[in-house]
């Protein structure tokens, strides 16, 4: 008898590994490997979102209406170019599911978000990933790859996880180069944090391209990430087709009128960014005083370059912070054995990272261990 069987590119694909949050026998740990915002949700999100209890037996605004008003005001966007998502992940995922299939090319960094990879295989499409330039996206790389069958283009704008990211110039130029039928994704996770100057997260493009895409998270800076709830801002034809296809009530009863409140608190997300930045440098100084590479960062982590000889290794670093209760984010499968990747922490926290990452590259670590 013959048993179900999922597309053999499905069977090939390896799943999204997350941040590790435990580790056997450590009964404290300090999660610093998945960019959460440490500084945390706007009070007045937990209440709205303590209020939706009572009518959790509903199911929520199918439409997101109120949230996408929300954020339309806030940020000064029209409403109906807004899809809302669980995560960002789920648009980005959406989007790949619409426009790309066997066959069919989607062009991301070799150094970028994982969700673009593992998506482009579970719908049998071909993924091309391009090595990063200054750990940023290589606009001209990526120019140079593009084929007839290329039909996503992705760039995490701040990267994750190298913290780096492309000036609008750059984002100009690689939507220029690209044709009118390759969908530029600018996936904006961290555009919160950034505070260089000539960024922009991508609306200009928006406005003015049919072909463009860019999305928007409430996990990083508005510290929502254990309610999932994104946001895109596009071309109506592609919000249209995102519509088509998503779940109906993709964005939980709660989610939405939390992020509501997130949204309209911008002092509160003006305090989170200043906090952030401030913990950005002050790790980064630190880390560059003891002889590290530290990409410089527009995010709310770092990535820290370790020497390739023991025993100073990223892989004994990690093994070390580990032991001793920090988590980190180590990504040798993505070509990164030689660095660690750091979530900004709370004050307390960075300080002690930064302390065990003196005493691990002061000399014996394992003396440490007894
Ligand atoms: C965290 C992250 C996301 C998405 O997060 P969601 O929680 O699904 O909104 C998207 N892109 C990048 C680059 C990220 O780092």
């Amino acid at each position: 008898m013959a048993s179900p069987k999922a597309h053999e590119w499905i069977l090939d694909l390896a799943a999204y590994v997350p941040g590790r949050a435990k580790v056997d026998g450590i009964e404290k740990t300090v999660k610093l490997s998945s960019n959460e915002s440490v500084y945390g949700a706007s009070p007045h999100a937990i209440e709205a979102y303590k209020d939706a209890a009572d009518e959790l037996m509903r199911y929520p605004d199918a439409g997101s209406n109120e949230l996408r008003e929300a954020i339309a005001e806030v940020y000064n966007l029209d409403a109906d170019k807004i899809v809302c998502g669980a995560g960002s992940d789920d648009i980005l995922t959406l989007l790949i599911h619409a426009y790309a299939g066997p066959g069919d090319e989607v062009i991301y960094s070799q150094y970028g978000f994982m969700v673009y990879p593992i998506q482009t295989q579970a719908v049998g499409a071909t993924g091309i990933a391009i090595p990063n330039k200054n750990w940023a996206a290589d606009v001209d790389g990526i120019l140079e790859a593009v084929s007839e069958d290329t039909k996503l283009v992705f760039v995490d704008n701040p990267n994750n996880p190298t913290g780096a990211y492309l000036d609008w110039g750059e984002i100009e130029r690689l939507h220029a180069g690209l044709r009118s039928d390759i969908i530029l994704v600018l996936d904006a996770a961290y555009a919160e944090c950034v505070t260089a100057e000539d960024y922009h997260a991508g609306e200009k493009l928006v406005e003015s391209a049919e072909n463009v895409i860019m999305t928007r998270t409430f996990s990083k800076m508005y510290a929502l990430a254990g309610l999932r709830v994104g946001w895109a801002y596009g071309d109506p034809a592609i919000i249209d087709v995102l519509n088509r296809i998503r779940m109906p009530f993709n964005v939980c009863l709660p989610g939405q009128p939390a992020a509501v409140a997130a949204v309209k608190d911008q002092e509160h997300l003006k305090a989170s960014i200043d906090f952030n930045t401030e913990w950005r440098d002050w790790l980064t100084a630190n880390l560059v005083a003891l002889g590290l590479d530290v990409v410089p960062s527009q995010t709310n982590f770092i990535l820290i370059g370790f020497p390739e000889e023991a025993p100073f290794t990223a892989e004994l670093a990690y093994e070390f912070l580990t032991k001793n209760g920090f988590l980190l984010r180590w990504l040798p499968g993505q070509g990164l054995a030689s660095h660690l990747r750091l979530s900004v922490g709370t004050p307390e926290q960075n300080r002690a990272v930064v302390n065990l990452i003196t005493e691990f590259m002061n000399g014996s670590p394992e003396a440490s261990d007894e």
